[in-house]
């Protein structure tokens, strides 16, 4: 079937913003980052003839990305709660450009919001909720919107909703993105500071099983359950993408929890150590030592695991399934095993007291991954962290983001105000980096490696001037 000419777009905002269609916290990063925008490139896939423009990356601003209107019949837009009122903006300077352009919005927040997000513009045709990679295909194939399944839309000056979209189940429907990474995107300029350069992240599936109450995909667009591709989908996948890309140094799965099923997690490792590629993945902190080293034998090189904090009461609050005591076995045993982990903490949630917060730097410093990730609580609409924050008052309504992109603290307590939670950032980046121990590691790593050595100052200077740019903001 024909397809409309199809533009996929996540729009220019805050400048290095990493926000885009594969970034679960949008927000400017201590260093520059780019996760992939697979969100967007899922669809893209599905529509013969479309482009993939990922703009924050590729540095393009609203100039370079209006003339583009013309060009096109549809233009699908990413956008997140932090950037919508400029995504708003970009859609409208299309719509300028190009009044017949039929422009869409996806994304959490639209899928959260589907009639304000329409109401905030005319300029806006329509919004896909939760999953939307069919309902963008129907859209393309010029099916009338009342006929899509999962879309909100504006007809006759009115707001109106197709019933919902059944959940994904058959994940093997879903096309290979590498193909489109290749045709529409400069990997080079994909950056993570914790992974080799360059990288390649995809999913193998989606969802997550946990029920941690400030997260926001499973909560919205990818649901509480661990839907999986089958292990010979993925590693087809990934043996083209060795093919497509000789240059990249380490694949990423970006599924919220890779080890959700830990049978499969361990074939697929063997498949991926027989193609001998280096690879990397989230985790949570209660994965087996077993699997580990299958993982570990495999190519596993790092894992992503969300500690989020060192205080069990927190631990509880936000219902992440996880004993402090069983982190700290499970960070052993991939220390042990020679694998690497980015830890994200978060300062801020639920139960969040000074003492808590030292404690968590302690614990952070005990347990010692490789690098971290400090994060203020974000309580984005659409989450149960949101609901339990305006039922009890704790929204701060200084929104999620300063207007560099830098993340604020949205949340006050009577006890920790918000700007005692944005100071902590910077004190438990300082106690935990500026250990004698840690600056040794480094320091070593760096002398290793000139390309690594580059690249860590470099970082360095980024993260010394986000931190300025903090105090300053
Ligand atoms: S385990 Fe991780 S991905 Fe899953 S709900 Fe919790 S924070 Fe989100």
């Amino acid at each position: 079937m024909a397809s409309l000419k199809t533009l996929f777009l996540h729009p220019p905002s805050f400048e290095g913003f990493d926000g885009g269609a594969g970034s679960r916290y949008q927000a400017r990063r201590e260093i520059r980052s780019f996760w992939y925008p697979t969100w967007l490139a899922q669809p893209a896939a599905l529509v013969p003839g479309s482009r993939l423009v990922d703009a924050p990356p590729d540095d393009l601003t609203l100039d370079d990305v209006v003339p583009l209107a013309s060009a096109y019949e549809l233009a699908v837009l990413h956008t997140s709660t932090p950037s919508f009122p400029s995504d708003v903006k970009v859609a409208e300077a299309m719509k300028a450009r190009n009044p017949d352009l039929r422009i869409g919005f996806v994304g959490a927040h639209v899928a959260v919001h589907p009639v304000e997000s329409l109401a905030a513009s005319p300029a806006i045709d329509f919004v896909a909720r939760n999953e939307f990679d069919f309902t963008i295909q129907e859209v393309a194939e010029g099916r009338p919107l009342r006929d899509v399944l999962g879309l909100s839309f504006r007809e006759d000056g009115r707001i109106r909703h197709a019933p919902d979209r059944p959940i994904l189940e058959d994940m093997d429907a879903l096309p290979y993105v590498i193909d489109v990474y290749r045709r529409d995107l400069t990997i080079e300029h994909y950056f993570i500071g914790y992974l080799l350069h360059p990288y390649v992240s995809l999913y193998t599936g989606r969802g997550c099983r946990s029920k941690c109450t400030f997260c926001l995909w499973p909560q919205t667009v990818g649901g509480q359950r661990y839907r999986t591709r089958s292990v010979e989908h993925v590693l087809d996948e990934m043996a083209r993408a060795r093919g497509c890309f000789p240059q990249v140094k380490e694949f990423f799965f970006d599924d919220d929890t890779f080890t959700d099923d830990l049978p499969r997690a361990e074939a697929i490792a063997r498949g991926l150590g027989k193609l001998g590629v280096t690879w990397s993945c989230n985790a949570k902190a209660n994965v087996p030592r077993e699997t580990l080293r299958v993982m570990r034998e495999n190519g596993l090189r790092l894992l992503l695991v969300g500690y989020e904090s060192g205080s069990q009461t927190i631990l509880n609050n936000i219902k992440k399934g996880v004993r402090v005591d069983g982190a700290r076995r499970f960070t052993r045993d991939a220390h042990d095993l020679g694998i690497k982990i980015h830890g994200t903490f978060i300062v801020g949630l639920p139960g969040e007291t000074r003492q808590t917060i030292e404690d968590t730097i302690a614990y952070a410093c005990e347990i010692d991954p490789t690098t971290i990730q400090v994060s203020i609580a974000a309580p984005y609409p659409g989450t149960a962290l949101f609901r339990q924050a305006r039922e009890n008052g704790w929204l701060a309504g200084n929104g999620l983001l300063d207007a560099d992109g830098v993340q604020k603290s949205e949340l006050s307590y009577p006890h920790l105000p918000d700007t005692e939670i944005f100071a902590a950032v910077e004190r438990f980046y300082r106690r935990f980096y500026f250990r004698p121990r840690k600056m040794t590691v480094m320091a070593a790593e760096m002398l290793r490696d000139w390309q690594t050595m580059k690249r860590r100052l470099r970082e360095g200077r980024e993260f010394f001037s986000f931190l300025a740019r903090r105090r300053a903001g």
